[in-house]
Parts: structure tokens; sequence; C-alpha cells
């Protein structure tokens, strides 16, 4: 009964697929189209932030710390899950075909897409006849879903290489120039020496932003005056990395251009011009995407991934949303890693991901 249901809901939710998730049509450029209103306050208000802030040491880098604030950031999305999951077996329900209808929308609000949430259902059905109460069927999703989201990492070993350049690209406003600031001084932190290039060029807000996480890390920056050629900047921050004996190199990009250049060719262009100056580099190229955003985030990955090969991703502002379950479908579709997640606005709310602690916060 259960796989026929399955098999019957896999046509209907094709169809929904197609015609109702107009986040599989966009493109980089409307998203980018999309934040270019909000954008420039929304960079100020970033600086504003950043230069108010107190500079932030690690303080509890201790494992359990970690787990705490990821939990904390998970909050909203496993107060969603774990409520609705325990109501499913209110007065005594058995893993039927209603059960696994309002099951797979509850995966549905919680961001874990349709095509993932169906491999999930199909699980369940599968393991039916031993999930009897709400702690065994988290189980059981827990066992999936950590299969679905532990996506082996190519080796991106920083000391194989100096320098070790980070290429960090998205759209606009996704938290790119953040998490460069929270892994520059993560770096620093780890004993190294690192620079940042500051080649989001297109406002001069977004090279003050970066200056301002670069004093805060007590790191070096590497920038031209706004309007200038990235890849320029880019080029001379390996150049100055190679002079100075530097570890680890990370470029920041714009999300959105003012001009008539298409974003991805102009990424491109970096990449292209890091490789000229260091041959083998960059030798990551991390995605940034916001948690909030939810389905988009998948349709960006691949238009990225398509463009430039991305090597890692990196989930911004998971603390306080309930779409946390989007960690599931942006790491099984495309299999690219999820390296590091960020669960605030400081310097050290930035988590390597775990996939095993990461469904023990969910669940
Ligand atoms: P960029 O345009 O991709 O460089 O994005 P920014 O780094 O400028 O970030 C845009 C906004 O998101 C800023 O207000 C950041 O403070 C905020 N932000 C970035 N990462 C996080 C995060 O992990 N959690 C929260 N809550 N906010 C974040
Ligand atoms: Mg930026």
């Amino acid at each position: 009964m259960g796989v026929k249901w399955f098999k019957k809901k896999r046509k209907n939710k094709k169809r929904i697929t197609a015609s109702e998730n107009p986040d599989r049509t966009l493109t980089a450029e409307p998203a980018q189209a999309d934040m270019s209103t909000q954008d420039v306050s929304e960079e100020k208000e970033a600086v504003a932030e950043a230069s108010s802030e107190k500079i932030d040491a690690p303080s509890d880098s201790d494992s359990g710390g970690l787990f705490r604030r990821l939990k904390s950031g998970l909050a909203k999305t496993r107060t969603l899950l774990t409520t609705d999951i325990d109501a499913l077996f209110t007065g005594k329900r058995k893993v039927d075909d209603d059960f696994l209808e309002e099951l797979e929308e509850i995966l549905i609000t919680a961001d874990i897409g349709v095509a993932t949430s169906m491999e999930l259902i199909a699980y369940i059905t599968q393991k039916a006849s031993k999930i009897k109460n709400a702690q065994q069927l988290k189980d059981v999703l827990k066992e999936k879903i950590i299969t679905l989201i532990d996506i082996p990492s190519p080796d991106a070993d920083v000391e194989l290489n100096k320098p070790h350049v980070i290429m960090v690209i998205g759209v606009n406003g996704v938290g790119k120039t953040t998490s460069i600031g929270k892994l520059a001084t993560k770096y620093k932190a780890e004993g190294k020496k690192v620079l940042i290039a500051a080649a989001d060029t297109f406002r001069a807000a977004a090279i003050e932003q970066l200056v301002i996480w670069a004093e805060k890390a007590g790191v070096g920056i590497i920038k031209h005056r706004d309007n200038a050629d990235p890849s320029a900047v880019a080029f001379d921050a390996v150049e100055a990395a190679m002079a100075r004996n530097v570890d680890i190199v990370i470029v920041d990009t714009a999300g959105r251009l003012h001009t008539k250049v298409n974003l991805m060719q102009e990424i491109k262009k970096i990449k292209r011009t890091i490789a000229k100056k260091l041959p083998g580099a960059p030798h990551e190229v991390l995605l940034v995407l916001d948690a909030t955003t939810g389905q988009n985030a998948i349709s960006q990955t691949k238009q990225f991934h398509e463009a430039l090969g991305v090597t890692g991703l990196v989930l911004a502002k998971l603390d306080g949303t309930a779409r946390g379950g989007i960690v599931a479908p942006i790491c099984s579709e495309q299999k690219i890693p999820l390296k590091y997640i960020g669960t605030g606005e400081k310097a050290d709310d930035l988590e390597v991901f775990d996939p095993g602690r990461f469904v023990d916060a969910l669940f």
C-alpha cells in the first residue's frame, strides 16, 4: 500500500514541481535584480553593525559550546519539526498513507524540498513496520538524512599550498563578506598569516565593510579604489601573498554588478586571473548561501556550480530561521559538501559543518 501510494504521489509531485515552484526557473540575474533596491541600505547597515561590534575572539570554541550554538541556531527548525512530528502520533496512529502525506507536508514546510522529502518518505515507507512512536520516526529520519548530507569533501588542506587561495562567491546579501570576516578570524586564531582581497569593487561601501572585518580579524587587506577591475585586485592580492609569505588568501567578490558585464563572466575572469598568477589556484571556491531564502538557494547552487565549479558551501543565517531543513536538499542535490554554517553576525558565529551533530540538533 505504502509503495503504491508513493508512486501515485510521485506522479502528482512532478507536476507540482514544474508548475508551482518558481524558484526552479530563477537565474542569478533576477535574484540580483531582486536585491538591487535593498542592497545599498543593507550594506550600510552591515557596516554600521560591524563597526559597533566588539572584537569577538572565539571564546567557547570547545565542542560543547559549538554544539550549544548550533542547537540554538536551529531552535526554530527543531521546534517546527519535533512539535509537528510529535503531533502526528497523537491518537494511536499508524504509519499509513494519510500519515505519510502529513509527514511529507511537515518536511516540505521545513524546507527539506519536494525531491528530498519524497526520498525520505520512500525510506520511511520501507521502515514503516519498525516505527511505532515519534522517537522511532525521528531516529529513522536522522539515519536517512545523514546519508544524504554527508558528502565527502575534496581535500582542501590549507597546508598543501602556500598561499592557499579561497575564492568566495554568491549572490548579493547572502553573507559573503561576513563569512570572510569569520573565516579570517578563524585562520588567524589558528596561527595562519591571512590576506583578504577586496575584489567586490562595485561599491565603496563593500570595500569599507571588508576593511572593518580585516581590522577586527587583525589580517591584511589588498584593495583598489572602487570600480577598479576586480581581477586586478585578486591578481595583486595573490602576488602580494607570494611576496609576503602569506598562508591564506581570501578573495571577496561581487554578487551583483552595476555594469553590463555578466556576473558569472566577471567571476570566471577573476578565477582565471588568479590561476595565471598562481597555477592551481584558487584551491577552494566557496559558495555562500542564505538559509532564509529557502529553495532559491538550490537554484543558486546549481548555477554557480555549473559556471565556476564550487568546491564547498557556506550556509549563512541558519540562526533564527525555521528553514534549516534546506541543508538536506542543498547537499544531496548537487553533491557539494557543506563546509561551514553561519549562526550569527559575530566573528565567531561560524562552525565547521558536522552532519551527525546537525541532525542531532535538528531533532
Ligand atoms: P554579502 O553581500 O554576500 O557580502 O553579505 P554580507 O556579508 O554583507 O551580509 C549581509 C547581511 O547578512 C549583513 O547584515 C550581515 O550581518 C548578515 N549576516 C551574514 N551572515 C549572517 C549569519 O550567519 N547570521 C545572521 N543572523 N546574519 C548574517
Ligand atoms: Mg559583500
